[in-house]
């Protein structure tokens, strides 16, 4: 069994050294096995005959039946193209090839009786379909069922006639050749209690259905196993790392703490914050090393959360750090801790890649005698020469900014691990955390500070540009000031330069001075040359800044209540999130204005309906995850954990999942090293649930 899915897939019959090149370069398929996991992406109903009169161009993939009335060669060059008129006496449809114009005549006459499958379009309005199958009604198709698997290709594969339809020529040979018995890759005992079927009726299930029934049946026992497997393997261990990781015991909460909550805080925490702050002192008094998210949208007040947790290691003698994406966060957090602390003895410095080399001199030899207790900094923290004498707690903020190995980097600097708290303003739904850092615990901000005014959020087409300048004007003549923000997106920086600058430019123009200043601050300008750019806008000396997303994480500037997103439709919606979250800092009420072209794809506007539709970053989140699967959501991407889901959808398979944690969650707490003999197959194959998954806490 193992023998013959491991077979290289050019010795599959049919496909041979040229297409196992084309399969390994454009689907990744090497083995067999790899093209029996390669699962269909939907199926087509093919006892299922429409009428041409029933046609609409937002019909999936259908099937019609009837003849060619005549062919057409038209048009010259690349756009050269055949045409044939089909027709089954209730309308017409438009037949299209961009190549075959010869062998395609040949092979379907005019007026013989053909079966017509593929996506209906429209073009020039008239209805047509480009590339369509043709079946020979008599010969009917080569697959049993009615319900046919169709799997997605690329444009490549499909030049190589390795379209849908082929694929499923080969899934027939693989399956055909499987030797009589599939190993089973969960116990009889857990496919009994789930109901689940067997591993060899799911596969061949689930690319030849008999029925609809039949597939959604094998669907969960395939979509549970790969959850159940991941959710496994980070449980054990989670348990495994608790036993083996000691953290430091931060058993007191002494003066400094006091000090601050009676005296400095200028506010009332809010429920939230307590809830949080008390998870956070239970973790790091525990005995263990505490691994927690800390997820809360943005303003939602984690730095002070931050902050608290700083002085309790500060009460028990540590020292600790905290961590920002960028420079001029850093800066900010330096400030605003600077602030909180007025007045507290309590020793912070910043550490930035523009620290000059006279001023890391005393911050290196503070961090070594102890008496720098708080360090503030971006990626220069991990640099090896920053050596603690005893860090007792690391403070991470906008963790996806950061990779997996890069915190790795700053575990290493205590001789036992210091505590973690990783902070992200990205709401992760619940249950791709529970995937992504199913290995951290996770707390929540889900509660704003009072007194917050929900932002106002509109759409706007660039037509209507005069109106939202006439409004700003409005905003700014009240004293407020307003972020202007351009797309900036790697594959054309030239491009969206020349869109900052366009933008610019007639900004100032109908923003003139006196009146008016603007300032500008993009990815291109030098560190020193952005700082001040920032500062005269943070000064309120400037009233419009015109950016980049380089001001997206973190900054702060309360007086701000009107958010400009020009190109919106270009944004992730988590970007518009955090990019909207800039505004509404301040007593004022807030405004966010997406501006965009007509033409918008229909994704597109999904994500400008939920912003203006919604607030709620944690329901932006979910929207984000169905619309883009997880594979895209920001921070998934960088942080280094691997992510190929087969069959698994996380934005759609919650319950599955929920199912899949409960499950091995019962069986982690009864057999934590799966030594019972009715967990035997777990321990087989525990390590599918992501080979290559990363320890956070025992890298080096
Ligand atoms: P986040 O980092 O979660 O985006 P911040 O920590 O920057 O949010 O907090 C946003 C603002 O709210 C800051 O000016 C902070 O001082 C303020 N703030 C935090 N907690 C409270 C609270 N409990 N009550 C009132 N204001 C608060
Ligand atoms: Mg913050």
């Amino acid at each position: 069994m193992q023998q013959y899915l491991q077979q290289d897939i050019q010795f599959l019959p049919g496909v041979g050294p040229k297409r196992a090149d084309m399969l390994r370069q454009e689907l990744k398929i090497q083995n067999f096995e790899d093209l029996l996991t390669y699962y269909p992406y939907r199926y087509v109903d093919r006892s299922r005959f429409y009428k041409i009169s029933e046609v609409t161009s937002d019909m999936p993939q259908i099937q019609i039946r009837g003849q060619i009335a005549g062919y057409a060669s038209i048009g010259k060059g690349r756009g050269k193209r055949l045409t044939a008129d089909f027709t089954d006496g209730s309308g017409h449809i438009q037949l299209i090839w961009f190549r075959g114009a010869k062998w395609i005549p040949e092979n379907y006459p005019i007026g013989k009786e053909l079966v017509v499958f593929g996506k209906p379009t429209v073009y020039q309005r008239k209805l047509n379909v480009v590339h369509p199958e043709l079946e020979d009604p008599a010969k009917k198709h080569t697959v049993s069922s009615n319900l046919q698997a169709v799997y997605s290709t690329t444009e490549k594969l499909k030049d190589h006639y390795l379209n849908s339809k082929a694929i499923s020529k080969l899934m027939a040979n693989l399956i055909k050749g499987l030797p009589s018995k599939f190993e089973e890759t969960l116990p009889a005992w857990l496919l009994q209690k789930l109901n689940l079927v067997n591993l060899e009726s799911a596969m061949r299930q689930i690319h030849f259905p008999d029925t609809a029934a039949q597939y959604k049946r094998a669907e969960l026992r395939l979509k549970f196993e790969e959850l159940f497997y991941i959710q496994l393997n980070i449980l054990q261990g989670k348990t495994d790392r608790n036993k083996r990781f000691r953290g430091n015991v931060f058993e007191t909460v002494g003066e400094t703490f006091n000090t601050f909550y009676k005296d400095h805080l200028p506010f009332e925490l809010t429920g939230a914050q307590k809830k949080v702050m008390k998870e956070i002192r239970r973790d790091m008094g525990s005995g263990r090393q505490m691994n927690r998210l800390l997820q809360g949208d943005v303003g939602s007040g984690k730095t002070l959360v931050a902050l608290m947790s700083m002085l309790i290691a500060i009460d028990n003698g540590f020292q600790t750090c905290i961590m920002a994406p960028t420079e001029i966060l850093a800066q900010q957090h330096f400030k605003s801790l600077g602030k909180f602390l007025e007045g507290m003895d309590v020793q912070v410095k910043l550490l930035t890649g523009s620290t000059k080399k006279a001023d890391r001199e005393p911050i290196h030899s503070g961090l070594l005698d102890g008496l720098l207790q708080i360090l503030i900094g971006t990626h220069a923290l991990i640099e090896d020469v920053v050596q603690f004498k005893n860090l007792g707690l690391v403070v991470i903020d906008e963790q996806h900014r950061f990779g997996v190995a890069q915190r790795a980097r700053l575990w290493k600097k205590a001789n036992v691990l210091p505590h973690v708290l990783v902070m992200t303003a990205t709401p992760i739904p619940r249950t791709l955390a529970m995937t992504l850092y199913g290995d951290l615990d996770v707390s929540v901000i889900d509660e704003l500070p009072p007194g917050r005014k929900p932002i106002i959020t509109r759409h706007s087409y660039d037509s209507k540009r005069l109106m939202v300048f006439g409004f700003l004007k409005k905003q700014l003549a009240a004293g407020r000031q307003a972020y202007i923000v351009y797309p900036l997106i790697k594959e054309s920086e030239t491009l969206d330069f020349k869109d900052l600058e366009d933008g610019y430019e007639s900004i100032s123009r109908a923003f003139p001075p006196p009146d008016y200043q603007v300032s500008v601050v993009h990815g291109k300008m030098k560190p020193e040359e952005k700082e001040i750019s920032m500062r005269h806008f943070v000064a309120g000396r400037t009233h419009i800044m015109v950016a980049t997303t380089v001001i997206e994480v973190g900054v702060d500037v309360p007086n701000v209540s009107v958010m400009i997103i020009e190109s919106a439709e270009r944004f992730g919606l988590s970007q518009l999130h955090q990019l909207r979250g800039r505004v509404g800092r301040g007593a004022d009420q807030s405004y966010c204005i997406l501006m965009s072209g007509y033409k918008i794809s229909e994704e597109g506007r999904k994500r400008l309906e939920t912003m203006v539709r919604t607030n709620d970053g944690f329901e932006i989140a979910e929207v984000d995850l169905k619309l883009r699967g997880p594979g895209n959501i920001e921070g998934t991407q960088q942080s280094g954990i691997p992510f190929n889901l087969k069959i698994a959808h996380l934005g759609k398979d919650g319950q599955i999942l929920q199912l899949a944690r409960d499950t091995a969650e019962n069986i982690v707490a009864e057999d934590p090293k799966l030594h019972l003999e009715k967990n035997f197959i777990f321990a087989k194959h525990v390590k599918k649930g992501n080979p290559n998954r990363i320890d956070w806490g025992s890298i080096s």
